[in-house]
Parts: C-alpha cells; sequence; structure tokens
C-alpha cells in the first residue's frame, strides 16, 4: 500500500481507492505551489472518492468539515485538479468541504486553518519555499472557476498568513520527515549510498514511518515529531534492543523487526 506523508497529524489513505477510479497520472514532477479549492459540497473523505468515480478528476488531498485530513495521490504525482497541464504538474491540490451552499460557499474556520497548516508543512517539506502570493493558490488561478469560492476569496490574506505561519514553524522544527530531501538519521545515507532504487527508498520509509509510528501511538501521545532520531531510538528500546542496537538508526536488526526483508 503506498504511504501517506509522514504528516504530524492523521492522515487517511484513500490513494488506492482513488487510484482505482483510474483519474490520476502516475508521473512525477517537481511542485512549486499548492492550490486550495472548495469541493462545493458537505462531502466526507470518502464521499469525495465517490464524486470522483463519477466525474474525471482528483485531488492529493481533502480536509473535511472537521479539519481532517485525507490523502488521495502521492505529492508529486499529476491529480486531475486545476483545468490545466502546467498546473496539474506543478502543483498539490487540496480541497476543502464547505460550511454552507451557494451562494456563500464558506468553509469552516477549522476546516482552512487545517488545509492552510497541511499547505506549510508541503511548503517545507516538500516545495522547499516559503508561501506567498506568488505559489499559493485558490483553483481560479490556473482556469475560469469560481472555486475556491466568495468566502475563500476574501479570506485570501488571512489564509497566506496563516500557511506563513505553519512553513515557519515546521521550518525550523527539528523533525525532519523520512522521504524528504533532508536526511533523517545519522544513518540514512547508508540506505540511499549507491542504493538508489525507489523500492529501497519506499522500504527505508516504511521503516521508519512504521517504527515511529508504532512507538508514538504506544506512547499515545506525539512526543517527537515523525522520524526523528530519538523517536526512533525509544521505539527501539521498546523492542527490546539493547546499547548500540537502538541507536535511533535502522539497521539490520530494526528491519527484521519489522519483517522487512534486508536486502
Ligand atoms: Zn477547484
Amino acid at each position: 500500500m503506498t504511504a501517506t506523508i509522514a504528516y504530524d497529524r492523521t492522515v487517511s489513505n484513500l490513494i488506492a481507492e482513488l487510484n482505482a477510479t483510474g483519474h490520476v497520472t502516475h508521473e512525477a514532477y517537481k511542485k512549486t505551489s499548492v492550490t486550495l479549492h472548495h469541493n462545493a459540497g458537505r462531502f466526507s473523505h470518502q464521499g469525495m472518492v465517490n464524486l470522483w468515480k463519477k466525474r474525471r478528476a482528483s485531488a492529493h488531498f481533502d480536509v473535511d468539515a472537521a479539519g481532517a485530513v485525507a490523502q488521495y495521490v502521492k505529492v508529486n504525482e499529476y491529480a486531475w485538479a486545476v483545468g490545466d497541464t502546467a498546473g496539474n504538474q506543478s502543483t498539490i491540490s487540496i480541497e476543502m468541504a464547505n460550511a454552507t451552499l451557494a451562494p456563500g460557499w464558506s468553509v469552516a474556520d477549522v476546516t482552512w486553518k487545517s488545509a492552510a497548516r497541511l499547505a506549510g508543512w508541503l511548503f517545507a517539506k516538500v516545495i522547499g519555499k516559503r508561501p506567498s502570493r506568488s505559489n499559493l493558490f485558490y483553483h481560479h488561478h490556473w482556469s475560469s472557476t469560481e472555486c475556491a469560492g466568495p468566502h475563500m476569496e476574501k479570506i485570501y490574506d488571512k489564509v497566506l498568513a496563516e500557511t506563513q505561519e505553519a512553513y515557519d514553524h515546521f521550518k525550523d522544527s527539528h523533525h525532519p520527515v523520512p522521504g524528504s530531501h533532508t536526511e533523517p538519521f545519522p544513518g540514512a545515507s547508508f540506505f540511499h549510498t549507491g542504493r538508489k532504487s525507489p523500492i529501497i527508498a519506499a522500504m527505508h520509509h516504511r521503516l521508519v514511518t512504521e517504527g515511529c509510528n508504532q512507538y508514538q501511538s504506544n506512547a499515545n501521545a506525539d512526543v517527537w515529531g515523525p522520524g526523528d532520531v530519538k523517536s526512533y531510538a525509544a521505539w527501539q528500546r521498546k523492542l527490546h534492543f539493547k546499547g548500540a542496537d537502538a541507536n535511533g538508526i535502522p539497521g539490520k536488526a530494526s528491519w527484521d523487526k519489522l519483517h522487512v526483508p534486508n536486502v
């Protein structure tokens, strides 16, 4: 199963279900912007997939009425979202559930603030640039549409400020994320040096995220950020690794514990 982003909040994984609609292009592109949409309805995460079964469309993420996040398309891939080829190649699209319908199309604070926080994370961990007017867009930036609706239009400045605040938080945090360009572990280069195959990268990512998620859910707290050395070492100790084996570096013993073939 394709993993979601290693966000520090729950991300429901609907990548396989969206893939089954066929409305996604599995080609990777460098992402340089984030585009926000309203979904013109009060859809649940599953409701969006049901909609996309009928409509030739998709997006990378959806934030529901309660602010919960789901992922449908891998961040670097091409979602069928903005009605413009260059846009779909270069942007990451986030749908938001509406709180009220036409003509106001409002989006609840809890929803757009969650979307802005996610956007801030994407700018910090994937795009590598601070959000500004020239890379945080609404759908109508790319094609002729009212999306993301009149309510979001009015509050753009607030949305941008919130996104920048989130970006600054994630940028400064010492919690690098596995699979990003930063090095999550002192030993991570072992997995990359001369071993560039996507399978190895995917297995490494799985090892790190599963280890940390397992530890963090056992500890019932998000004590540390995803994928940091301390979390990983604590998880190793929990599995009764001793001394040098609980060093926060995924080694052979860790791989064996997770039943990941050590290749
Ligand atoms: Zn839209």
